[in-house]
């Protein structure tokens, strides 16, 4: 029996880990669900975005499954997915994209997989107004050796583990010369003890147009805090959107699994929600407790239903009269 901290989230949230959680359990694994409040939800319950209940939780289980969380724009309180990755010290975020079948999407075989540095950069929110008026303001960007050293670190080994061949390091330090340039001078160090490794780099503004232009070339790709969430959007998009594509947040002690995806707002309550990017994260959480059987069940379910395009959400197929519990109903169809 695995203990998890089950957080539903915001908008969407609730109806798609519901289904995740659905498909979890019928793949029969054990797990205890010790559900827990986070985001706007939690603010609107208790005050607080994030409770101290939900925080003894994850410290007792270490290990969270969470549904998107609602950050207010530009006012309010802070981003609690950005808290809760600095709090645990969640310092690689894996974000593979990769075509599935039966999905409409510019290009087939692409698969990438971003690693984002998850702690440092710009998202510490070291951000303030400079003058009384408000009409300037400053945000600092913090990237150390240490943080550059073992997510790259953890890229390479992470290609080595999963047979990749080339991890390219993402940077911006032509004009970040002493934040980016740290970074790059890491990634080159790091790279030379991995000559088994193919090692490329490139100025962030070139990768995305190269990875639009031939995502192909892309394998591994390690990068700062903020451009590895820029460059996970991207990649999402080409393979069929954000439906699809999930993340683990990686730390010594403590792990946390969801859809790259936010609460939707706009579709929230509609039952059209794709449910997929949150199953995929279940499955990249199961690989992470050793349940590889099933994590592959589940995979392999999923893209059956997926690829026959008929029990799936309107992103996937417009004509489809399916919703997200139906979907849902069709995977779990498999397990059983
Ligand atoms: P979003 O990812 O929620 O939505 C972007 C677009 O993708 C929308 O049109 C939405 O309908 C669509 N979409 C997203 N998930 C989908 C799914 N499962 N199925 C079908 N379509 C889907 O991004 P946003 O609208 O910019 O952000 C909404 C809120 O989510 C904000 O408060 C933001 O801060 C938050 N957010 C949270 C996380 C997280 O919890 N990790 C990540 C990103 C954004």
């Amino acid at each position: 029996m695995h203990n998890v901290t089950l957080i539903k989230g915001d908008g969407i949230g609730p109806s798609i880990m519901d289904a995740a959680v659905r498909v979890i359990n019928a793949s029969g694994v054990k797990i205890n669900w010790e559900e827990a409040d986070a985001g706007m939800a939690a603010f609107d319950k208790h005050g607080t975005p994030i409770p101290d209940a939900t925080l003894t939780s994850i410290d007792k289980n270490r290990v969270v499954f969470k549904g998107p969380l609602t950050t207010p724009v530009g006012k309010g309180f802070r981003s609690i997915n950005v808290a809760l990755r600095q709090k645990y010290d969640l310092y690689a975020n894996v974000r593979p994209a990769k075509n599935w079948a039966g999905t409409q999407s510019r290009y087939e075989n692409v698969d990438i997989v971003i690693v984002r540095e998850n702690t440092e950069g710009l998202y510490m929110g070291l951000e303030h107004f400079l003058t009384a008026q408000q009409d300037i303001a400053t945000s600092t960007a913090v990237v150390t050796r240490k943080g550059s050293e073992r997510i790259v670190e953890y890229a390479f080994e992470y290609a080595r583990k999963n047979g990749r061949k080339k991890v390219t390091a993402c940077h911006k330090a032509n004009i970040l010369k002493y934040t980016s340039g740290l970074f790059l001078d890491v990634a080159k160090e790091v790279a030379a003890r991995y000559p088994d490794i193919e090692f490329d780099e490139k100025i962030i503004d070139a990768t995305c147009m190269h990875m639009v232009m031939n995502p192909l070339q892309f394998d591994v790709v390690v990068t700062t805090n903020m451009f590895g969430d820029i460059l996970s959007d991207l990649t999402a998009g080409l393979v069929g959107g954000l439906g699809l594509i999930a993340g683990a947040n990686i730390g010594k002690d403590a792990a946390l699994f969801e859809a790259v995806h936010g609460s939707a707002p706009d579709i929230a309550g509609k039952n059209i929600a794709n449910p997929v990017a949150v199953i995929m994260a279940g499955v990249m959480m199961l690989h992470h407790l050793g349940e590889h059987s099933a994590a592959e069940q589940i995979q392999a379910a999923t893209e059956k239903v997926v690829s026959e395009g008929i029990h799936v959400t309107p992103d996937l197929n417009p004509n489809s009269t399916s919703g997200t519990s139906q979907m849902a109903d069709a995977i779990v169809a498999l397990l059983q």
